[in-house]
């Protein structure tokens, strides 16, 4: 399986390049060539077979001959053996027709453990291969870095750096990053948003020298091997309610378009799925883009469900790829209109992303009430990125009969003010985490500052 660059200046590269790079040298993002089929009969074989075997026969045409099967086999079981709960993604009936996907039962109790525990031991393997180091930089708007961090520590070959704009995480999500004592990671409290972050993992990989030099590797949701990973629950849960005889719809909380994406993928792959919904919260220019077809930014203005507080999904632009018809050229010209601002999606998009998409959106207000809501009608204590999705979800319900899977992206306990606040409530912490989060925390602070960044990374790496 070939993967190729959205900007189309960059060479066709394997599955192993392309765990390694991230982004592709001309500033694009790999997408496959194709889509690996599955049949509606090999769709119902997954029915009542295990999380990992599904994971397996899912990921394997992606990976190609660039990791030996039995070994890919190996990793699948090791890593979904960190998920705390037998499912790995247990489903809970919260309506009529009505479930949530319940993707937090990893070690960091967000859904970015289905992915970073996979693609950890995926990394190390295609290092030991190549006799390789390297080092990982990556931006996160919390959920993202405490993952990492989790799946990367005293690993030999990796050397990773988190970014996350100060002050603008939850404190446990910052503690997940911070007390890892291990000397191979360090959280980045960088004085800026998370798109600040974003850019400045942008910039580095942008500047070919200091890449080469640090041999740099991206572990954001621009890393194809995550999205490949998250497609796996998407096949696993709609099995469970009863595709492929039944199209399932997925109400999906957004920011930087790699889970959602992934939903897509699985639709390409032949997952009978009726709608991708994109649910945002107040950072809402995905539901302006879709709506107006202007991608306009504006300020990221903070909310209770921080994890989506965006407004450069990135992801977005492997999504824009297709609807164009693949064409680069396209893509480079949108994206250097959204260095001035935004860019503007013509109808042939436009059309093409509706026909795949739709998108509500929920204020902080309504997330709130749908957290106290679905405690008090269901028993369910729900995180506000999974409330904003189950806001959009019961609007969708108002008008169709179908089934709906929300995906739970976070255990609630990682956000206790947020939810106190609307539920009245503490939720409780699993034993595990709670004790590791109590240790020092280690935290190096920067100005929103390239160069400072990369004298840190050097002086790092030569001591
Ligand atoms: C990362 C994250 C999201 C957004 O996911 P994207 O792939 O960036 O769209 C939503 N909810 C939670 C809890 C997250 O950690």
């Amino acid at each position: 399986m070939q993967y190729i660059s959205t900007r189309g200046r960059s060479r066709p590269i394997d599955f192993q390049e392309a765990l390694l790079s991230g982004l592709a040298p001309d500033g694009g993002l790999y997408v496959p060539q194709h889509w690996p089929q599955f049949s509606p009969k090999e769709i119902q074989e997954v029915k009542g077979v295990s999380y990992t075997e599904t994971a397996f026969r899912i990921i394997k045409p992606f990976v190609g001959t660039s990791i030996a099967h039995e070994r890919l086999a190996v990793m699948i079981n090791e890593a979904y053996g960190q998920i705390g709960h037998r499912a790995k993604c247990p489903l809970v009936q919260i309506g009529d027709n009505l479930f949530l996907c319940e993707l937090f039962h990893g070690p960091t109790l967000a859904f970015k453990d289905f992915a970073l525990q996979l693609v950890s031991r995926m990394l190390t393997d295609v290092l030991k291969q190549r006799n390789q180091k390297c080092v990982i930089v990556g931006a996160t708007s919390g959920d993202t870095g405490s993952a990492a961090i989790e799946a990367f520590r005293g690993l030999e070959q990796v050397e990773v750096f988190i970014l996350y704009p100060d002050g603008k995480v939850s404190d446990i999500q910052r503690r997940q990053m911070t007390t890892p004592q291990e000397a191979n990671v360090h959280a980045i409290a960088v004085q800026g948003t998370f798109d600040d972050c974003q850019n400045l993992v942008k910039q580095m990989f942008g500047d070919t020298t200091f890449r080469a030099e640090m041999n740099l590797a991206a572990i954001n949701s621009i890393n194809w091997a995550r999205i490949v990973s998250q497609i796996v629950y998407y096949f696993y849960s709609a099995v469970t309610v009863g595709a492929p005889e039944n199209s399932i719809s997925f109400v999906v909380p957004t920011g930087n378009f790699g889970d959602i994406y992934a939903g897509y993928a699985a639709k390409q792959m032949g997952l009978p799925v009726t709608d991708l919904v994109i649910a945002t919260n107040q950072n809402d220019i995905l539901y302006q883009a879709l709506n107006s077809g202007h991608y306009h930014i504006t300020d990221v203005r903070p909310s209770i469900s921080p994890s989506m507080d965006i407004q450069v999904s990135s992801n977005f632009e492997r999504v824009l790829f297709e609807a164009g018809g693949k064409d680069s050229h396209s893509i480079q010209a949108k994206m250097q209109d959204l260095q001035k601002g935004g860019f503007k999606i013509n109808e042939v998009e436009l059309n093409y992303l509706r026909k795949y998409f739709s998108a509500g959106r929920s204020s902080e207000r309504e997330t709130r009430q749908v957290m106290a809501d679905t405690l008090r009608e269901t028993g369910q204590v729900i995180c506000p990125h999974t409330a904003v999705g189950v806001k959009v979800a019961q609007e969708l319900k108002q008008n169709s009969p179908e089934t709906v899977i929300t995906l739970a992206t976070a255990h609630p306990a990682k956000f206790p003010d947020a939810v106190k606040d609307a539920c009245g409530i503490i939720p409780q912490l699993p034993d595990r985490l709670s004790k590791r989060l109590k240790g020092a925390e280690k935290i190096h602070t920067s100005p929103n500052s390239l160069s400072e960044l990369q004298e840190f990374m050097r002086s790092t790496l030569n001591c």
